[in-house]
């Protein structure tokens, strides 16, 4: 990274959670970036207001259908509108010196690769991807010679406590877990647990399949996935820490007894600003960390049996890409039936843990070594999800 002026950067999912706190820390230091493209789902006047803010050169929406309101927008702006799935794969493609990959789920895997195949560095928000398909995405980032730098809270902390020069003596890596909504609830509890609660984290505020995933705590067996691509360590050697107040993101213990920890105020905006200035620092307007006002902080062991999700992680995991990828993309449309209201909480865990069951027949083994298996995968993960869950609708209609 040895670039001189402004840094000319993209942003996938510009109009979602990461997205918007993107926005802002760009803003913040204006000078310092130059905005490419930036790309939403489908809301065209949200994406257009930010692509005027941002100055960017286009704006791209993936539903065809907000494509004339995109350009009515837009209109006089002298920035040029596009639609569709491929509009983003190609605007993603476009020469930038980094990529902030912030759309939500396995969606975001197609524009994120054509990232780096252009040659851009990648600020990795999309755990998604690294899930679905982490090992050919490495294997691409390699072969370019891309850099990949975790947004994700937890992940930024590693990467900041992880000393380059001593690699090989990093004994552990600990991520950090608020417990979400339900963290003291029992199942039986749980049994009866609504949307608007699972809806309700107490320490973030993020897109809403993130929070569902935080509620049943999927979003850090997605995370212990992540870290084992992202810092290549395996399964045996990430821990997840519970610890309630969203203070110490992450820490790395070494083979001498140190350990190193992160710390911060629980605010997406100072993970982003890391990633977007790497490797300097610059000045943010952040919450700031106050401990005295923090006062105490506490850590516990997660309750794997209230909480199945993590270890249904572990198990894909250690089964192969092809497993975490079933993982993700059951684990999106049971999420997507619970947001819905046509599935109960409990059922979200128990439909992944069904497909993946499912799946070791049809797709057991299957290298995830394209971005076409990686999408065929996804495609049986979600059927054999939405297969489970009409198979219990119809048990329980009797
Ligand atoms: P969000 O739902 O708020 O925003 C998602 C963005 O992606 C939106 O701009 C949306 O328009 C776009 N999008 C959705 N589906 C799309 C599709 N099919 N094609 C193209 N664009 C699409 O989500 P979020 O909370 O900002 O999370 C984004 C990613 O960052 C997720 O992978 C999440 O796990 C990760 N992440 C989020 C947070 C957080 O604080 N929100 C923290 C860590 C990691
Ligand atoms: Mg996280």
């Amino acid at each position: 990274r040895a670039e001189a002026g402004p840094r000319r950067i993209s942003i996938l999912g510009a109009t979602g959670s990461v997205g918007t706190s993107t926005v802002d820390v760009v803003l913040q230091q204006r000078a310092a970036f130059e905005v490419e493209v930036v790309t939403a789902q489908s809301r065209a006047d949200e994406l257009a207001a930010i692509a005027i803010r941002l100055g960017a050169k286009l704006a791209v929406v993936a539903d065809p259908d907000a494509h004339g309101a995109l350009v009515a927008a837009l209109s006089g702006s002298g920035i040029a509108a596009a639609a569709g799935p491929a509009a983003i794969i190609e605007a993603a493609a476009r020469p930038v010196d980094l990529v902030v990959a912030a759309i939500v789920g396995a969606a975001g895997l197609a524009p994120t690769l054509a990232a780096i195949e252009a040659g851009a560095d990648i600020a990795l928000a999309n755990k998604e991807c690294l899930v679905c398909a982490g090992t050919l995405f490495n294997r691409r980032a390699a072969a370019v010679g891309v850099g990949v730098l975790p947004v994700d809270s937890e992940h930024d902390a590693i990467f900041q406590a992880l000393e380059a020069e001593n690699a090989s003596a990093v004994d552990r890596i600990t991520i950090t877990a608020s417990g979400g909504p339900f963290r003291t609830w029992t199942l039986e509890q749980m049994s009866r647990a609504t949307l608007a609660q699972a809806l309700k984290h107490p320490n973030w505020t993020m897109g809403r399949k993130i929070t569902i995933d935080s509620a049943t705590m999927m979003n850090k067996g997605l995370e212990i996935i992540e870290a084992h691509h992202l810092f290549d360590i395996e399964s045996d050697r990430i821990d997840v820490l519970v610890h309630p107040q969203s203070v110490v993101h992450g820490f790395v213990a070494y083979t001498d007894g140190s350990v190193i920890a992160h710390m911060g105020a629980p605010d997406m905006r100072i993970p982003i600003a890391h990633c977007l200035a790497w490797p300097k620092r610059v000045a943010v307007a952040t919450p700031r960390l106050d401990l005295a006002l923090a006062g105490t902080l506490t850590f516990e062991k997660p309750d794997l049996e209230r909480f199945p999700s993590l270890q249904l992680a572990r198990r894909a995991l250690e089964s192969g890409n092809w497993a975490t990828n079933i993982l993700n993309a059951a684990n999106e449309v049971a999420v997507q039936y619970f947001l819905a209201g046509e599935i109960d909480y409990l059922d979200i865990a128990a439909t992944v843990e069904s497909a993946l069951d499912l799946a070791t027949a049809t797709v057991g083994g299957a290298e995830v070594g394209s971005i076409e298996a990686a999408l065929t995968i996804d495609a049986e993960g979600r059927r054999l999800a939405r297969e489970t869950i009409a198979r219990r609708g119809r048990l329980r209609a009797g």
